[in-house]
C-alpha cells in the first residue's frame, strides 16, 4: 500500500496555509486509498515546543484529518540519522566544514568563479572541501566546531513534479549534520520518509528547491526516490506568503471570530477547487470529490 504524509515543524501554531497543505496531502493520500502518516519535525531542539506539537495535532484533527499509526517524532530518530551519516561516511561522501555562517556569506558575496549557488541558503563556496588532515586538525585544535557536508556539488537534479511539472533543484555540498550534532533537515526528512516507506511527498511549494538535494541523498543512500507534489502556497490578502506570525490566520483566531473548523475546512477546500466556501462537505465527501490532477499547472 502506498504511503503519504504531512510533516509540520512545531515552531508555532499551524496557519491556514499550513492547514491547506495538510488537507491537500491528506486528500491526495486518502483519495488513492494510501496510508497517511503524521510526522512532527521537531528536529531543532532550540525552536520546537511541546505545546505547539499538541496544538498542531489538535488542529489537524479538528479540520478532519486522520492518520495511521502513531505520530512520528524526529526528536526520537537520532540513531537512524547517525546510521545514515555512517552510510555516507562509508561511501567517503562526508567532510567536516568549519566555516561560520558569516564566513560563508562573505565568501559568497566576493566574486568566486567556483561558487555553487543554492536557493534556500547562502551558496557554499567549497572552502573546507579541500582541507587536508593537518588543516582539519589545526581547526579542531583551535576549538572550531565542525558541521558535516556531503561531497555532492553537481548539476541540478531534475524531477517531474506531480503538480508543477518538470523542474530541477540545485545541489551543492549541503550540510547533513549541524556543528552541534543535530541532523540537518534534508538528511532527516529523507531518512524518515524512507523508513515510513513514503511514496508521495506532498508539501508546500516553498520546499520545491530542497528536492534536488533530497533526491541526491536518496540515491547516495540507495533508497527508492518518492514522487513529489508541491502545492503552490496560499498568499495573504497583501500578496505575501502567510506566516505563523500573520494575524487572524489560525484555527483559534477564526474560532474567536465565530468561524468553526467545518467553515474553515470549507474555505480551504474551496481554495483547492473543491466546491464553494459556503458548501459543507464532510472530509469523506471531499475525498470522493478530490481530483489530484486538477491543480497540476505544468507551468514551471
Ligand atoms: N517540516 C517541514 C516544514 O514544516 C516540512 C518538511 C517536508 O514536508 O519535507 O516546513
Amino acid at each position: 500500500m502506498s504511503v503519504g504524509r504531512y510533516a509540520p515543524s512545531p515552531t508555532g501554531p499551524l496557519h491556514l496555509g499550513n492547514l491547506r497543505t495538510a488537507l491537500f496531502a491528506w486528500l491526495f493520500a486518502r483519495s488513492a486509498r494510501s496510508r497517511f502518516v503524521l510526522r512532527i519535525d521537531d528536529l531543532d531542539p532550540g525552536r520546537s515546543r511541546q505545546h505547539w506539537v499538541e496544538r498542531q495535532i489538535a488542529d489537524l484533527a479538528q479540520i478532519g484529518i486522520d492518520w495511521d499509526g502513531p505520530v512520528l517524532r524526529q526528536s526520537q530518530r537520532g540513531d537512524a540519522y547517525a546510521a545514515a551519516l555512517a552510510g555516507l561516511e562509508a561511501r567517503s561522501l562526508l567532510y567536516p566544514c568549519f566555516c561560520t555562517r558569516a564566513e560563508i556569506r562573505q565568501a559568497a558575496s566576493a566574486p568566486h568563479p567556483g561558487a555553487l549557488t543554492a536557493a534556500g541558503g547562502d551558496p557554499y563556496p567549497g572552502t573546507c572541501r579541500q582541507l587536508d588532515t593537518s588543516a582539519r586538525a589545526a581547526r579542531r585544535a583551535a576549538g572550531r566546531p565542525a558541521a558535516l557536508r556531503v561531497h555532492a556539488a553537481s548539476d541540478p537534479v531534475r524531477f517531474d513534479d506531480l503538480l508543477l511539472g518538470p523542474g530541477g533543484g540545485p545541489v551543492d555540498d549541503f550540510v547533513v549534520a549541524r556543528s552541534d550534532g543535530v541532523a540537518a533537515y534534508n538528511l532527516a526528512v529523507v531518512v524518515d520518509d524512507a523508513a515510513a516507506r513514503v511514496e508521495q511527498v506532498v508539501r508546500g511549494g516553498d520546499l520545491f528547491e530542497t528536492t534536488g538535494r533530497q533526491i541526491w541523498l536518496y540515491r547516495a543512500l540507495d533508497l527508492p526516490v518518492p514522487d513529489y507534489a508541491h502545492l503552490p502556497l496560499l498568499l495573504g490578502p497583501d500578496g505575501t506568503r502567510l506566516a505563523k506570525r500573520s494575524g487572524a490566520a489560525t484555527l483559534a483566531d477564526r474560532a474567536a471570530l465565530g468561524e468553526d473548523a467545518g467553515t474553515v475546512r470549507a474555505r480551504l477546500a474551496a481554495s483547492l477547487g473543491l466546491g464553494r466556501a459556503t458548501d459543507r462537505f464532510s472530509p469523506q465527501q471531499l475525498v470522493a470529490r478530490f481530483d489530484p490532477t486538477a491543480l497540476r499547472t505544468a507551468s514551471r
